[in-house]
């Protein structure tokens, strides 16, 4: 059974690709019932950024990617922050040095820098000339006792051959240990692991059969199995998610628009949408590379294309890890808007759903028009329902809808060219005789209202698009909207005669 894991360090708010990461993990988990794990890398005190692990945990629960160990949730694992794992990676860290694959060494930054430019004038690919490796003991045992301070290296004469590593979704990473630095360094002065030693203990301590990452990882495989093999550990699998970019083909950066998840809660766009055209964005038979149209045929038979609509347990049932593309991949907003809408009218479809977007809506519906008094999650809840199919995002509602909430602006442009399209004379006789009409005793409920709508019509001789043209203007102010009927029914028909009056006037 597989165990992944998803390892963010807390420097910050969760970023999309990130959310992707995360749920590629979870995808892959799930697909194999196997278990995810939520690592957080902390050991780097300096970017360290406080509250980004409630924040880290906050998104994912919006996204509803529930991990199974982590922080919060007690399991086999413990611990989960790698801050608290200090002693783990400075026993295996001593380990190697027992074995000689790892020494101590004192050489200062401008030590090393010097060294660097010497090998570099001499052609040298080499990053270090090993200085510290030939130390005795009793030398290494002077310089801790005297305070000074060292790093631990690991050493790489003498390892185990090295494989061409091979990537899940990158293939075979040719010449890769050819950039690697001399000797890298796996325990900072300040006794502190750096990334590639705390992620190699933890990906074997935590028992990880998968490891799957962003791209920029990538170059750092062979470092990593150099270490596995240090270390007498077998890898784990290996498979980078390629970067995302925004549609003209740059990375996606901060100053290029909303990249943190939360931006996308706020602006209102439903989490399962977000999930699926992150999904999307690099699985499938379309991808874009980032001079734009290449496509990549799909490695399975029903692999979704680029557009299509699905929730959590669908994207469980059809992630495969090699339907994803090494290619660099174009998240596209229209795609976003597309899936959304998608999303909203699934919702829709379930009672309790709805509920949840009307209490969603309701602090915005209520801010947008504070001295409304139509604004209950109850009234909220039907006019979504009236709005089906037109909205693209639940925040649209208040904007697109303003209607239901408060008086119709009868002023605007749009309302001024509604009432002008149809001749007075029309206008006026048709609000004069449905005001009649809707004045006595009639049901009040979308099908009979309908039907007296269209008698109405029928009885006057009249255009029935001139018809709904007045009542529309007359009601909403607005060419498009739900049915006539529909509004009708939901504002209730003392309103309904209230708006007739005003437009007749
Ligand atoms: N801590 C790394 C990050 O923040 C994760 C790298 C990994 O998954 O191995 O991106």
């Amino acid at each position: 059974t597989v165990l992944l894991r998803f390892a963010p360090s807390p420097t910050g708010a969760l970023h999309l690709g990130g959310l992707r990461t995360a749920l590629y993990n979870y995808l892959f988990a799930k697909k194999k019932g196997g278990k995810l794990i939520l690592r957080i890398e902390d050991t780097d005190a300096t970017r360290a950024v406080p509250g980004a692990v409630d924040g880290i945990r906050n998104a994912l629960e919006w996204a509803g990617i529930e991990y199974d160990y982590g922080p919060g949730k007690n399991g086999p694992h413990e611990p989960y922050f790698q801050s608290e794992r200090l002693d783990l990676y400075h026993s295996h860290a001593n380990k190697l040095i027992e074995s000689g694959r790892a020494y101590r060494c004192f050489c200062s930054p401008d030590k090393l820098a010097q060294t660097r430019e010497k090998l570099a004038r001499t052609g040298s690919n080499a990053t270090y000339d090993k200085t510290c490796l030939n130390l005795t003991e009793e030398e290494v045992a002077r310089r801790i006792k005297a305070g000074e301070k060292f790093v631990i290296r690991l050493n790489d004469s003498n390892l185990p051959a090295r494989n061409t590593p091979a990537d899940l979704v990158f293939g075979n990473l040719r010449d890769a240990h050819a950039s690697l630095p001399t000797d890298p360094v796996l325990l900072k002065s300040d006794l502190f692991p750096t990334y590639h030693l705390a992620s190699v203990v933890d990906d074997h301590e935590m028992g990880i059969t998968h490891v799957l990452r962003g791209e920029e990882w990538l170059p750092s495989v062979p470092l990593h199995l150099d270490l596995y093999a240090a270390l007498s550990f077998k890898p784990p699998h290996f498979a980078h998610v390629p970067l995302l970019l925004n549609p003209d083909g740059t990375k996606m950066s901060k100053r290029k628009g909303d990249v943190q998840v939360f931006d996308y809660k706020r602006r209102g766009w439903e989490p399962g949408a977000v999930l699926n055209w992150l999904a999307l964005a690099g699985w499938g038979t379309q991808s874009h590379n980032h001079s734009g149209t290449e496509t990549q045929p799909s490695s399975s038979k029903n692999a979704p294309d680029s557009t299509t609509v699905m929730s959590l347990p669908e994207m469980i049932d059809a992630f495969e890890l090699t339907s994803i593309t090494h290619r660099r991949t174009v998240l596209d907003p229209i795609k976003l808007e597309y899936l959304n809408k998608h999303h909203l009218l699934r919702s829709m479809a379930s009672d309790g759903n709805l509920s949840k977007l009307a209490e969603r809506i309701h602090p915005i519906v209520k801010t947008v028009f504070p001295s409304s008094q139509y604004t209950t999650v109850p009234y909220i809840k039907q006019t979504i329902t009236a709005m089906q199919g037109r909205l693209t995002n639940l925040q649209d509602l208040p904007t697109l809808s303003p209607f239901f909430f408060v008086e119709p602006d009868l002023t605007t442009h749009e309302a001024v060219e509604m009432f002008q399209s149809v001749p007075q004379a029309t206008h006026d006789a048709f609000l004069d005789s449905l005001t009649g009409h809707l004045s006595g005793e009639v049901p009040w409920d979308v099908q009979s209202l309908n039907d007296l709508l269209h008698d109405e019509i029928a009885k006057l001789g009249i255009k029935s698009r001139s018809a709904m043209t007045v009542v529309r203007r007359a009601l909403t102010g607005m060419k498009t909207g739900p049915s006539v009927a529909d509004v009708m029914h939901i504002i209730g028909k003392d309103r309904t005669l209230k708006r007739l009056e005003i437009a007749r006037n």
